[in-house]
């Protein structure tokens, strides 16, 4: 049987439109959901991501402020911007693009963001909030992971199967554990210090690869019939994008896979956008 192609932009287009049509609801009630969006320099991949994050707000209906600040910002002018931004009640969501220029520490303007507007999921107390399992924002690329597999793979069962993912960063391998373990999966946390890598990820179910190195994950890493989910982007020397998974190699050996691009990437837009919309409810519902 061939695999199944799990769609992230057909799915990341359904939640979007899933949120248009929520969006709606609150305006009829004259309620507006409002993202900030902080970019400091002239990065252009950055340039494009707040692009792409701004264009998703005017699809949906949300309002999105734009502050795109020079490149010698100091660390007290952003800081300053934030509390602003803090204070005001129209604002539900702010963001910060990563990276920051050198002169700024991204750990303390980070956790500068009100807990309750840090749609990015990064902020300590959110991430604390996902360990301990009380509400609070997640991390867009890994929630977008879940996303996909419930959307793309639903008569697919979560609970008890064996998940290996590849890579412990705090913004995607380390969110991702805990989510598989909220969905009752038995996780295990590979990275570049794990022995005999191919011998864990060969035992995966289900396999995650957070690793940011082009194709590590050959079809010999892969057992017959497991699900491949690849969060990678990487850029090959011809230009073109790919991801942490041999695709062409692995695809006939799974039940299902993602793609890059056109997988796990366009859900990390949509997984903010639902944060954006959580925030509001939050703030102008109290819910
Ligand atoms: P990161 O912070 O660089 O972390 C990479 C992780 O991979 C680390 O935990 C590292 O282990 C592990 N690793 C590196 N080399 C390895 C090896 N040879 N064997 C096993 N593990 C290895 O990267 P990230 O931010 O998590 O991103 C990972 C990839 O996802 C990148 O390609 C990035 O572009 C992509 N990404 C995509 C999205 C999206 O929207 N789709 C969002 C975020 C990231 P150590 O901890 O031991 O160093």
């Amino acid at each position: 049987m061939s695999a199944k192609i799990i769609d992230g932009k057909l799915i990341s287009q359904q939640i979007k439109d899933e949120l248009r049509g929520k969006c709606a609801e609150l305006m009829e009630k004259d309620i507006r959901v409002t993202l900030a969006v902080i970019l400091v320099g002239e990065d252009p991949a950055s340039q494009v991501y707040v692009r792409n994050k701004k264009r998703a707000c005017e699809y949906i209906g949300y309002n999105s402020l734009s502050y795109e600040l020079p490149q010698n910002t100091t660390q007290d002018e952003l800081l300053e911007l934030i509390d602003g931004l803090n204070e005001r009640d129209d604002v539900d969501g702010i963001l910060v693009q990563l990276p920051l220029p050198g002169q700024i520490d991204e750990k303390t303007v980070l956790n500068r963001i009100k807990p309750d507007k840090d749609v990015d999921g990064f902020h300590p107390i959110n991430v604390g909030a996902l360990l301990v399992g009380d509400k609070g924002f997640v991390s867009c690329t890994p929630s977008g992971v879940i996303q996909l597999l419930k959307r793309g793979i639903p008569e697919y069962d979560l609970s008890g199967k064996e998940c290996v993912i590849v890579g412990r960063s705090n913004i995607v391998g380390k969110p991702m554990s805990l989510l598989m373990l909220r969905e009752n999966a038995t996780v295990t946390v590979a990275h570049s210090r794990t022995k005999d890598i191919k011998d864990v990820c060969r035992r995966a179910d289900i396999i995650i690869a957070a690793i940011g190195k082009p194709r590590f994950i050959t079809s010999d890493f892969v057992k017959e019939g497991a699900v491949v989910i690849d969060v990678g982007i990487n850029r090959t020397s011809d230009g073109k994008l790919c991801g942490d998974v041999d695709y062409e190699n692995v695809r006939d050996k799974t039940y299902a896979i993602t793609p890059v691009p056109g997988g796990v990437g366009p859900m990390t837009i949509a997984m903010l956008m639902n944060n954006c919309y959580e925030a509001a409810l939050f703030h102008k519902l109290g819910e």
